[in-house]
C-alpha cells in the first residue's frame, strides 16, 4: 500500500504527542521507574549528553555553545516564539476548518455558535498576555504585602528580601527571572502566554485552558459529524436503514472514505489533531481545579509536597515563644526541655537563640521549622521561640490560604482585589 500524506500526519501526531506526554509529566513521582519515566530520563539526560560528547569531538563543542544560546533565549527571556507559534497552528487549523468543513455544516445553531468559540482562544491569549499579572515595585509594595498574611510555613514573614528587586517579598509573590520582577500570587510563568500567571491575570488563564478546550473538543466532534455524514452519503445513498448492525464501524469503508477526497483527508487530520490534544488540555486543566480546590498555586504545591514529607515524617515543628518570659533570666540554658534533649541534642545556635529574648513582634507567632535527622534545619526560628509541638503529619496542618473548597477559591481567583 502506498502511504499518502495522512499517514504522514498521524504518525507525526502520535510520535508528537507521545514525546510532550513525555516531557511534560515523565517526570512526576507516580512515573518513577516506569517507561515513561525511562524516556523522561533519556530524553532529558541521555541523549543531550550523547550530543554534547559528538559535538565536543566533531565542532568543538561549537554546535551546543550556539543552540544552548538559543534554548537560553527562548527559556530565560521574554519572548513570542512560543506565542507565534501556537497562534500559527490555531490559524492554520481554523483556516482549514473553515474551508472544509464549515460548508458541510448545516445546522444554523453550530454556524452561530462556531466563529464565537473560534474566537475565545484569541481573545483569552491576548488577556493574559497583555494583563499585568501583579508586578511588585517600591510604590505598590506595601499594598501588596497586605494582601496575603504569612503563614509562617511556606511564607515567613522574616525571610530574606528578594535579592534583585531589594524589597521584602509579599506572602505567596515569587520573583520571575524572565519577567524581571517579583509577581503577587504568582503560580508559574507561562511560555505560551509569554507572561507570568499571577494574581490579576490566572482567571484570564484558566479562561484560555477552557477555550482551547472547548475549540479541540467541539472541533472534533464537529469535524467527525461532517466525516461521519459523508460516510453514510457515500456508502449508503439510499439510508442506513436497511443498513448492517454495525454499518458504523467498518474499517475499509473509514479508510476508502478518507482516500476518496482531498478535504476528506483534511477534515480527518483536523478531527484527529483535536481528538489527540484534547487530552492534554484535560491534564492541566484538572491540575490547575485541583490547585483552586487546594488553595495553592503551582509554585505553593511544590512547597507543600515538601512539608507533606516532612510532616508526614515527624519532623515538621512549632515554635512559640515561651509562655513564660521571667524564667529566661534564671536558668535559661539549663531548662532545656528534658525529653527532647534526649532524642537530639540541640544544635548550638539553636541553643543560643532559645535562651534569646524573645521580640515583641514575634508574640503570638507560630513558626514551622523543619528538622532534619541530622539535626540541621531548613531555617532557624526566630530568637527567644521554643518548641512547642511536632505536627504528626500533614492533615495537622492548616493552609491558611484555602477559603473553604472549590467555589470560594475560584472566587478569589476570579474577583482579585484591587491594589
Ligand atoms: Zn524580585
Ligand atoms: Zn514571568
Amino acid at each position: 500500500m502506498k502511504l499518502s500524506i495522512l499517514h504522514y500526519v498521524v504518525a507525526f501526531i502520535v510520535i508528537f504527542s507521545t514525546l510532550v506526554f513525555i516531557v511534560l509529566f515523565g517526570r512526576l513521582p507516580a512515573f518513577k521507574g516506569t517507561i515513561v519515566g525511562k524516556a523522561h530520563i533519556l530524553l532529558w539526560k541521555t541523549i543531550p549528553a550523547k550530543f554534547v560528547a559528538i559535538d565536543r569531538k566533531l565542532t568543538g563543542g561549537k554546535l551546543y555553545a550556539a543552540s544552548s544560546k538559543w534554548a537560553d533565549y527562548l527559556v530565560n527571556d521574554k519572548n513570542w516564539a512560543v506565542a507565534i507559534f501556537y497562534s500559527t497552528v490555531l490559524t492554520v487549523s481554523l483556516f482549514f476548518f473553515f474551508k472544509d468543513a464549515w460548508p458541510r455544516i448545516y445546522n444554523p445553531l453550530h454556524r452561530l455558535i462556531i466563529p464565537m468559540v473560534a474566537f475565545q482562544p484569541y481573545f483569552y491569549l491576548y488577556l493574559s498576555a497583555f494583563t499585568d499579572p501583579g508586578t511588585i515595585t517600591k510604590a505598590n509594595l506595601a499594598r501588596y504585602l497586605e494582601l496575603f498574611p504569612y503563614d509562617d510555613i511556606i511564607f515567613y514573614s522574616d525571610s530574606a528580601e528578594c535579592r534583585t528587586c531589594h524589597f521584602k517579598k509579599p506572602a505567596r509573590s515569587k520573583h520571575c527571572s524572565v519577567c524581571k520582577g517579583c509577581i503577587a500570587k504568582n503560580d508559574h510563568h507561562c511560555a505560551w502566554i509569554n507572561n507570568c500567571v499571577g494574581y490579576y491575570n490566572y482567571r484570564f488563564f484558566l479562561g484560555f485552558l477552557v477555550s482551547n478546550l472547548g475549540v479541540l473538543i467541539y472541533g472534533s466532534y464537529l469535524t467527525f459529524m461532517v466525516l461521519f455524514n459523508e460516510y453514510k452519503a457515500q456508502h449508503f445513498p439510499d439510508g442506513t436503514d436497511s443498513a448492517p448492525k454495525y454499518y458504523w464501524a467498518n474499517y475499509r469503508f473509514w479508510i476508502l472514505l478518507i482516500h476518496s477526497r482531498s478535504w476528506t483527508a483534511t477534515v480527518t487530520s483536523l478531527c484527529m489533531i483535536s481528538t489527540l490534544v484534547s487530552p492534554l488540555v484535560i491534564a492541566f486543566l484538572a491540575q490547575h481545579i485541583l490547585y483552586i480546590h487546594q488553595g495553592m498555586t503551582t509554585n505553593e504545591s511544590e512547597k507543600w509536597s515538601e512539608v507533606q514529607w516532612v510532616a508526614n515524617n515527624g519532623m515538621l515543628e512549632v515554635y512559640e515563644n515561651r509562655e513564660d518570659e521571667d524564667s529566661s533570666e534564671d536558668g535559661s540554658s539549663a531548662s532545656g526541655s528534658g525529653s527532647d534533649s534526649e532524642t537530639r541534642a540541640l544544635h548550638p545556635r539553636l541553643q543560643a537563640l532559645q535562651s534569646a529574648r524573645p521580640k515583641p513582634e514575634n508574640q503570638g507567632r507560630k513558626v514551622h521549622i523543619y528538622a532534619y535527622d541530622d539535626g540541621s534545619f531548613n531555617r532557624l526560628p526566630p530568637a527567644g521561640m521554643v518548641k512547642t509541638a511536632t505536627v504528626p503529619g500533614l492533615y495537622a496542618v492548616v493552609n491558611i490560604y484555602d477559603r473553604g473548597g472549590l467555589f470560594k477559591n475560584a472566587k478569589e481567583v476570579w474577583f482579585p482585589k484591587r491594589v
